[in-house]
This record gives C-alpha cells, structure tokens and sequence, in this order.
C-alpha cells in the first residue's frame, strides 16, 4: 500500500498536517511511538476530570485563523490562566503585575512600581542585559527576581540564570496594571472534553497507527509514502551524528486526592529552590471543577512536576535554546534540508519552544505550500 504522506507522530503538528493532507484528497499515514495519539497535549480522563498527562496545556493565541481552526475540532471554555506563586508560604500573583507588586512592596500606584523597578534595576547597574539573570532584573527588579524567577528558573532549566538566555523570561509578561491573565492572548481555553477528543477530531477518518517507532523501521516505512513529515527529534533523526541536542525533561507524580479542593488554583508555582517540584497543577480547575454534565466533582487529582536534564529513553519536552545549542541545531537543519522529500515540524522536529498556537500554524503553513498548486 502507497501513501502520499507518513505523518510521523500523532501530536499537534501532525494531526493538523494530517487533516489538511486528507482535505487536500490526499493519502495519509499516520504513526506514532507511544500508544496514545496527541503527543504532549493527551489528556486521560480520571474520576471525571480530564488531566493533562505531559504537563498542562492551555490553548492561547492571537491569531483568528488558527483560533477558528481549532474551533472546528473542539468548543474551548473560557479558562484563564492565572497561576499563583508560592514562595516559602507566601502567594503572589503571576505573571508579574500590580498585585504582585503590592504584595511584595506595598506599593498601591503604577508609577511607584515603575519607580521601584527602576531604583532596583539601576541598584544591579545593568545597562544591556546579556542573559536571563540580568534581563529578569531589569524587567522586575531584584525581589521578584531573587524570590519569583531564580529558584523556579534553575530548577526548570537545570542551569544558573547567569547562563540562560535572556528570551525565555520575555515570555512572562511584566504588567502595570492589575492583571492576573498569564496571557496577553486575544483568545484563550481548554477544549472542552479535553485535548484528545480534539486530536481524536482532527485525524477522523485517517488511518493511524500506535506503538509503531519510525527509526527503529525507518526503511520499510519510508518505502511507503511519498514524503514524510517527521515531528520526532531531529537529532535523533540523523542518529546524533553531529551530537546530542540538549532537552529538558518533565516527570510528573500524579495522585487522585479525596477531597474537592487542594490547592484553588489550577497551578502552583513553587518560586523557591529547595522545593523539588516546580508546579502542582490541580486538573480539575481547567473545567471549573465540573465535570461534562456539569456536577460538581468530589475528588481532584494533582500533578507535581519534576523538570529534569533529558536522557535517552526519557521523552524530550523542552528545547534548550542556548547559544551551544542552536548552533548544533542550525547544523542538524542544514543535514535536514538535504533530506529530500521530508519535512521536518513541530516542537522536536524544528528544536523550537513552539506554543501550541504556533504549532498550528507553523503545520497549516507547511500544508499550505504542500497544497497549493
Ligand atoms: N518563570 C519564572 N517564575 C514563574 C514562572 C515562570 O521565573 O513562576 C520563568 C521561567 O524561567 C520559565 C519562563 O518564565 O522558563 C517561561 O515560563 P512559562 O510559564 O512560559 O513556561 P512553560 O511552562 O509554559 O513552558
């Protein structure tokens, strides 16, 4: 049997692949290692709550035409991401905004955050900063930083701020307004029903296949399609011949708590450095707490969180887009580009700290130039 397309795994870059290939009249196959579709977005369902198996994922995005595409697989709630810290047994408001500011210093107006920013900025004498550590301090002052971002930092990343690149923080917003949503996002959810359901959608009608490990039968499988998009890891691709690209990885201790609420908020960050765990994300306040007839659920399960440097074996989450490592990437991307008639996407495939709204689009643009004649 000849297909057009192997679609090597079954996430998100994938799945949205694989539903244009099939609108475009298409043949499509569809393999992932794991026994599950969705990638890192699954979502399995426990006591009546959907939890987000490979850490929490919720959708945002700016962007209308991938906000209206992912409506036509899942309805989304009106979840908002707003996570609180927990620094030693103190709470503030994430990400970075004037309650936050208040409760670390007691101040009330905008322009006295400002001020106090500024005086603590130019306490550290930073001009232009060259990493995380500095960036962080100039764009919230030394307390934030010493008590929100270094300790949860380090443990995310495995790395002294002083050496992490300063774009990681920019993804947290710093806001002079009383505002808890984590996002700035013009659209924001969870499908309803959870992420496999939408996935489950996505790939109606095309052939997949489970527990099936593109490299271990890279040939035989190649010799079934045409081309092949592969969202694996790219260095494992070309059997790390120029070097392992570095990852973080995630461990997750789930348990089902028999009690209604644990912690109020869907996420924790523990800002601290000698917690173990980063987060606790208590699942069922994506959905409000209900369940899909919209009971009241009596249990909860949580998720602690142990980032950890990737090994082989383990599953790769996060790129690590140091100055080391991009470089080894721009290398592997040159190895990937002489590759004919293979496509390489997604998270893993393009070793890029892609949000799950970037990722639609990134596959619904490769689709595009697939397609379009
Ligand atoms: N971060 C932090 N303190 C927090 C939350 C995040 O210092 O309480 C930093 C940390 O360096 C992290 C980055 O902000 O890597 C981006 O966080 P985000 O929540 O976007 O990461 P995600 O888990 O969504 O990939």
């Amino acid at each position: 049997m000849r297909y057009d397309y192997l679609v090597v795994g079954a996430g998100l870059y994938g799945a949205v692949f694989a539903r244009e290939a099939k609108e475009a009249g298409k043949k499509v196959l569809v393999i992932d290692k794991r026994p599950h579709i969705a990638g890192n977005v699954y979502s399995e369902k426990i006591e009546g709550i959907n939890v987000h198996k490979y850490g929490a994922h919720i959708f945002h995005t700016n962007n209308t035409k991938v906000w209206e595409y992912v409506n036509r697989f899942a309805a989304f709630n009106r979840f908002t991401n707003s996570p609180i810290a927990n620094y030693k047994g103190e709470i503030y408001s994430l990400p970075f905004n004037m309650y936050t500011f208040n409760k670390m210093w007691g101040v009330v107006t905008p322009e006295e955050a400002k001020a106090k920013i500024e005086e603590q900025k130019r306490a550290a004498g930073i001009e232009e900063p060259r990493n995380l550590e500095e960036q962080a301090i100039s764009l919230a002052g030394k307390d934030i930083y010493e008590k929100l971002i270094k300790g949860y930092t380090e443990k995310q990343w495995g790395r002294p701020c002083s050496l992490l690149p300063a774009f990681i923080i920019k993804r947290l917003p710093v806001r002079l307004t009383y505002d808890n949503n984590y996002f700035n996002a013009l659209y924001q959810g969870i499908p309803v029903g959870g992420y496999t359901s939408m996935v489950e959608k996505m790939l109606e009608g095309t052939e997949v296949r489970l527990e099936t490990d593109y490299l271990e039968q890279k040939a035989g499988l190649d010799a079934m399609a045409d081309k092949v998009i592969y969202t694996g890891s790219i260095d494992a691709y070309f059997n790390y011949a120029l070097g392992a690209l570095e990852y973080r990885s995630v461990r997750f201790e789930t348990e089902i708590l028999d009690l209604p609420n644990f912690q109020g908020n869907a996420a924790v960050n523990y800002t601290d450095a000698d917690t173990p765990w980063t987060r606790i994300i208590e699942h069922k306040w994506f959905e409000f707490g209900k369940d899909s007839d919209g009971k009241e659920i009596s249990k909860t399960v949580i998720s602690r969180e142990y980032s950890s440097e990737w090994k082989p074996g383990a599953d790769p989450y996060y790129p690590v887009n140091d100055i080391k490592n991009s470089k080894l990437y721009q290398d592997y991307k040159i190895l990937a580009e002489k590759e004919e008639n293979v496509i390489f996407g997604g998270r893993l495939g393009e070793y890029k700290y892609y949000d799950m709204d970037a990722v639609v689009e990134s596959a619904l643009e490769t689709a595009g130039k697939e397609f379009r004649v």
